[in-house]
């Protein structure tokens, strides 16, 4: 079987939990798989460069955070005994050295920020993918570093490049064809046309693996996280979430599209395409199932498979008479948003027309209250439109799952349980996949309504 294994930052948060990875790496090779590993930075690593960039474009004291980088890279090195390690050093030395030069050239605020901030990032992957790959080799495993910038190709959207598809796969595939030592993947990671290196979003290492497991055919794509796969709620809200055995990869996009932030979505498209199933897989529990994504799955019954949310999001309410039946007023408050990068997390619209919501993130409320001012300013003089309400504080919470599409019952199970609850709701939106029934309740709210549903669609007897 041919496998792509990728682990994410918590697992190689130390000295000790690499060589857990090592163990699970030796494991998989001895059970005759073929692999290739896709690795992300260490745990906190781009976060730290992340603060590094911003500092030294604001012109803040950044004396001290580089070399505590370095010297955390370093303390790993010692204690994993590569300490001896000719080629690591001169590597690490020559890498050191190259991060040390990048950071005085940054442009200050400009475009070319972006460029030069997924410079600097790179340095994580590119760590840690040379220590992983040192550490395999004094363990007799003939591994080798691959730098995914030589093969990942992206547009120049820097931070969150898209990725060019069959470009990239090819270069993969022709990269792969003569080489047959264990290959190190750095995660996260493309170059442009021009070369220039691209990041391809945070948490964007998931999304590597999925796209050199789409270009390699492989067999399956192991996400090794630090939880039990995809669980049905949030533990920080139920006491006992338990791990979903299998998803397909729909309601896997629509839990990690509204918090389950287990796996970064873009993840899903590759896969999907290729048919090829995602695990997401425990490292400090191997030896569980964890999740499994797939095309299908076989419905056991269960209508429902996990609940999601996200906590402190604001609801912006747009109302008034002279909005029934009037053409392109959607069309004009999405674009105005749009046009200035707000995201919309949730939008719902009434029957009669006569009000829209939508829900944001509270930091671009004001930038969304004053970017629709402008647009109705005529409308909202002629009293077309009512003055736009805010409320803050809110939660987003959605029901997911495959079996709500033919069952009909489960909107009401759910507005019942919050009704029981006397819990009320601001707003009600079905995705149209109808897979997902997502509402809003008031922040304080949220857990007492998330540990009702959960516990009648999840501790009961399955439904
Ligand atoms: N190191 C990158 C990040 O922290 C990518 C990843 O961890 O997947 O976002
Ligand atoms: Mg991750």
């Amino acid at each position: 079987m041919k496998k792509i294994l990728k682990f994410g930052g918590s697992s190689i948060a130390n000295a000790e939990r690499i060589k857990n990875v090592v163990s699970i790496i030796e494991n998989t090779l001895n059970s005759s798989h073929e692999i290739f590993v896709v690795i992300s930075a260490f745990q906190g690593v781009t976060d730290a460069l992340i603060k590094i960039g911003t500092n030294v474009r604001d012109g803040k004291h950044t004396e001290t955070s580089l070399p505590e980088i370095l010297v955390k890279h370093e303390e790993i090195i010692m204690q994993l005994g590569l300490d001896t390690d000719m080629e690591l050093g001169t590597v690490f030395k020559q890498l050191s050295s190259e991060l040390e030069q990048h950071i005085p050239r940054c442009p200050g605020a400009s475009i070319d920020f972006k460029m030069w901030q997924d410079e600097l990032l790179s340095f994580g992957e590119l760590f840690s993918a040379r220590i992983l790959s040192a550490l395999l080799r004094s363990k007799r495993i003939d591994a080798e570093l691959l730098d995914a910038r030589k093969v990942v190709v992206t547009d120049s959207d820097y931070g969150s490049a898209y990725v060019h598809y069959q470009r990239s796969y090819d270069r993969i595939r022709s990269y792969i064809m003569n080489r047959s030592r264990l290959q190190i993947i750095t995660g996260f990671l493309g170059a442009n046309e021009y070369g220039k290196t691209t990041t391809l979003g945070r948490s964007g290492s998931d999304y590597s693996a999925s796209i050199f497991g789409a270009a390699l055919n492989v067999d399956e794509i192991e996400i090794w996280t630090d939880v039990d796969g995809i669980l049905t709620a949030n533990p920080k809200f139920v006491n006992e979430p338990r791990s979903i055995s299998e998803l397909t990869y729909e309601e896997a996009m629509e839990l990690a599209h509204a918090g389950a932030k287990v796996i970064f979505p873009p993840t899903m498209i590759p896969a999907l395409y290729k048919h090829i199933p995602i695990i997401v897989k425990n490292t400090f529990h191997p030896e569980l199932p964890g999740t499994r994504i797939a095309q299908d799955r076989i419905l056991e019954g269960e209508v429902t498979v996990g609940i999601s949310s996200v906590s402190n999001v604001s609801l912006i309410r747009m109302q008034g008479a002279g909005m029934v039946g009037v053409k392109g007023i959607n069309a004009r408050l999405f674009t105005c948003l749009a046009d200035k990068g707000i995201s919309v997390m949730l939008v719902s619209q009434a029957f009669s027309e006569h009000s829209t919501c939508f829900a944001v993130k509270p930091e671009e409320t004001n930038l969304a209250l004053m970017l629709i001012d402008d647009e109705f300013a005529k409308e909202i003089k002629a009293k077309y439109i009512d003055s736009i309400l805010v409320d803050n504080e809110l939660s987003l919470v959605a029901v997911v799952g495959e079996g709500m599409q033919n069952t009909p019952g489960i909107a009401g199970l759910v507005f019942e349980v919050l009704g029981r609850e006397r819990i009320n709701v601001e707003a009600i939106a079905q995705g149209s996949s109808k897979r997902n029934i997502s509402f809003i309740v008031h922040d304080s709210e949220a857990q007492r309504a998330i540990q009702a549903l959960h516990q009648v669609l999840f501790e009961r007897t399955p439904r």
